[in-house]
């Protein structure tokens, strides 16, 4: 009589014995058993990799560091184009990452009689809003499995005043890390519209400026290294509260901002200095070299836009962003994994819609998203601008094809292309 190989359990024993090649067979009870093993393993995994991202220094010090070339390799799969700030910033979070494993990896083992302390390289983004600032740093952040916090600058005052101090950044950091002070403090921190938070003019204010310099004293504290006491489990701080104190010194700051009239400041200062003779480096000041004089940016053009020179001390690596073309746009649209065009054409499919797109039309939202000047941050607004009416009346369509031309796109887009004009 047939019985499971298993456990032994005879044919009538069970309710179902399935049977393989050879006479082995498996009962229901066994393949109950062995479907349980094999999730609490995939969850086994999955927490593993949370864990992975919290892990005390062994774990994490005994990975691989990838090189370079390998972290831009990384980036190139999710962010079109920006292939300088690619370089430069593989280039400096491989620097940071290598010297603090520095005491704690033995192929340094030579070097470490050697009594120098190499300095941090925070990074400061240059760039229109929508070109994958936020993007790059937090794709890089994913790849080390390091934890990762953004920060938006604008909503920082200075202790005391209505708004989120300076260490209420670090508090989400924390959170990031699941609470493990040790991982929090080799994280990464994204703070965006840096450039808000810039002097509103040249000289040191009089009266008060809580959201501006008094915000660049606090950033500049913990980017130079800090121990700041926060709350164990995040949220406000109380008075009888133990504290868990977290070193900023091994935190890597990326600070990106748009610095709208930068431009301005740098072509002052490239067609001022000894412009003259052949070969001088004279840029007229128009839209189209916006971008070359981005790229010519250096610190003391910062302190002129009205960062404070400790502040931009601290952010050694300059990068400027290109603002994205038609051309990086559609390639945004529907080369990455998981683009607006493949999203869509999956929400629509839900629906047994099969969607799809002629070149004209693509080639018109891109050419209107240029127009509205947000990056491919716009990409969406204007496909939802398109696709609302369509996903309203969603049931017309069922188990049909819904083809989305040129005059399609135009005719959703007039009104967009009127308010650009204005
Ligand atoms: P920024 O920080 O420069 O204002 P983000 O990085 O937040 O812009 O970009 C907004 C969104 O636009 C991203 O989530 C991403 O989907 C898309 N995006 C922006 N730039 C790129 C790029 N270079 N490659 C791919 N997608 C991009």
């Amino acid at each position: 009589m047939a019985s499971c190989n298993f456990c032994g359990a005879g044919i009538n024993a069970v309710e179902r014995l399935i049977t393989g090649p050879d006479g082995v067979a498996i009962c229901n009870r066994c393949i109950q058993t062995c479907y349980s093993m094999v999730q609490s393993e995939k969850n086994l995994v999955g927490k593993q990799h949370a864990k992975n991202l919290v892990a005390d220094g062994d774990a994490f010090y005994k990975n691989r560091l990838p090189s370079p070339a390998e972290l831009k390799e990384h980036l190139d799969k999710f962010v079109i184009g920006q292939d300088r700030a690619k370089t430069a910033l593989s280039v400096a979070v491989y620097n940071h990452y290598k010297r603090l494993r520095f005491k704690n990896d033995p192929s340094f083992l030579d070097l470490q009689e050697i009594p120098v302390e190499i300095d941090k390289s925070n990074i400061l983004f240059v760039g229109p809003t929508g070109s994958g600032k936020t993007l790059l740093a937090q794709t890089l952040a994913r790849f080390l499995q390091v934890p990762f916090t953004i920060a938006d600058a604008t909503v920082l005052t200075e202790a005391g005043y209505v708004g989120e101090d300076v260490d209420s950044i670090l508090v989400r950091l924390f959170q990031a890390a699941e609470y493990n002070v040790q991982a929090a403090e080799r994280g990464i921190v994204f703070i965006d519209e840096i450039d808000k938070i810039a002097r509103k003019s040249a000289n040191p204010s009089i009266t008060r400026d809580v959201s501006g310099e008094g915000v660049q004293q606090g950033l500049l504290k913990i980017l130079e290294g800090t121990v700041s006491a926060i709350p164990p489990k995040g949220g406000r701080k109380h008075p009888e509260q133990n504290m868990v104190h977290l070193n900023t010194r091994n935190i890597l700051f990326i600070c990106g901002g748009a610095f709208e009239t930068l431009d301005k400041v740098i072509s002052k200062r490239v067609n001022s200095g000894g412009g003259m003779g052949f070969g001088a480096d004279v840029l007229s000041h128009n839209e189209s070299n916006v971008g070359e004089l981005l790229k010519k940016c250096e610190p003391e053009d910062l302190i002129g836009y009205g960062l404070l020179p400790e502040l931009v001390g601290r952010l050694p690596v300059i990068v400027s962003l290109d603002e994205l073309d038609e051309k990086a746009l559609l390639k945004i649209l529907t080369v990455p994994q998981n683009s607006l065009i493949k999203q869509y054409k999956q929400l629509f499919a839900m629906d047994k819609v099969k969607l799809e797109w002629t070149d004209d039309a693509l080639d018109e939202i891109v050419k209107k998203t240029v127009e509205q000047k947000t990056g491919a941050r716009g990409l969406r607004s204007v496909m939802e601008r398109i696709l609302i009416p369509y996903m309203f009346d969603i049931s017309n369509f069922h188990e049909t094809t819904l083809r989305i031309d040129e005059e399609i796109v135009k005719k959703s887009l007039t009104n967009l292309s009127r308010k650009a004009e204005v």
